[in-house]
């Protein structure tokens, strides 16, 4: 655990795609989990266009990657999953984007949001930094009761997210010792049993978290940029 680092009750994890959240921050995820913390993870697409075979379909496709998505998630103590299901590689950043976010965070309550860093430098995927923003841009929208009007009746309410932790940064300010969760990390990406065809991956993930660790003189971390929202 980072020092200091107050656990949060509840946690939501927003992303593009099945799989960036094992990738980025599924070790401290399950961390959280086995500490007691309720997980939700919401998902902008269902991957639905990740796939180099010619004969895949897509609707197959999204309903194969949420089994895998949650086949994952059950590994690392996920409790909810939120499938938003908009197009994979078409995500935009719009009103309506934000408006489903913001309903997922009022309806999740989430006291703390994982979620892809739209400030990265040269992050080239168009879905990674829609995610990010639509995620920080929800996180706003969701805290104040003048926004997004309509969703706020049959007791549904404003819902104000104190603090974000960004993943796949290129400036973390946080690390979390995850050397009792890193397996749990690699057998939730081996769920992902469609996207991971080089099991080479698996070793650099490992590696990566291990030389993380490292800096810290710990087994293994993963590394984050706390917002801290007020
Ligand atoms: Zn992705």
């Amino acid at each position: 655990m980072a020092e200091g680092f107050e656990l949060p009750k509840r946690a939501m994890a927003i992303f593009a795609h099945p799989d960036d959240a094992e990738f980025g921050c599924s070790a401290t995820v399950a961390l959280f989990a086995s500490l007691g913390v309720h997980v939700t993870y919401c998902l902008l697409t269902s991957g639905n266009k990740g796939t180099h075979d010619p004969k895949m379909a897509p609707d197959e496709l999204e309903r194969i990657r949420e089994k895998e998505q949650r086949d994952a998630g059950r590994i690392l103590g996920v409790r909810e999953f939120v499938f938003l299901r908009h197009g994979d590689g078409e995500l935009e950043v719009s009103m309506d984007m934000r408006a489903d976010v913001c309903l997922a965070i009022r309806k999740n309550k989430p006291d703390l949001v994982f979620t892809q860093d739209p400030w990265r430098p040269y992050q080239i995927h168009p879905d990674h930094r829609v995610a990010g923003w639509s995620a920080m841009d929800g996180v706003i929208a969701a805290r104040d009761h003048l926004f997004f009007t309509e969703q706020l009746h049959r007791g549904l309410k404003h819902h104000r997210v104190p603090r974000v932790l960004l993943f796949g940064t290129a400036e973390p300010n946080i690390w979390f010792d995850v050397g009792s969760t890193l397996d749990k990390k690699i057998a939730a990406l081996k769920a992902h049993v469609s996207q991971i065809r080089n099991p080479g991956v698996l070793d650099r993930m490992q590696n990566a978290a291990r030389t993380t660790g490292q800096a810290w003189g710990l087994e293994a971390a993963e590394g984050f940029r706390l917002l801290e929202l007020g």
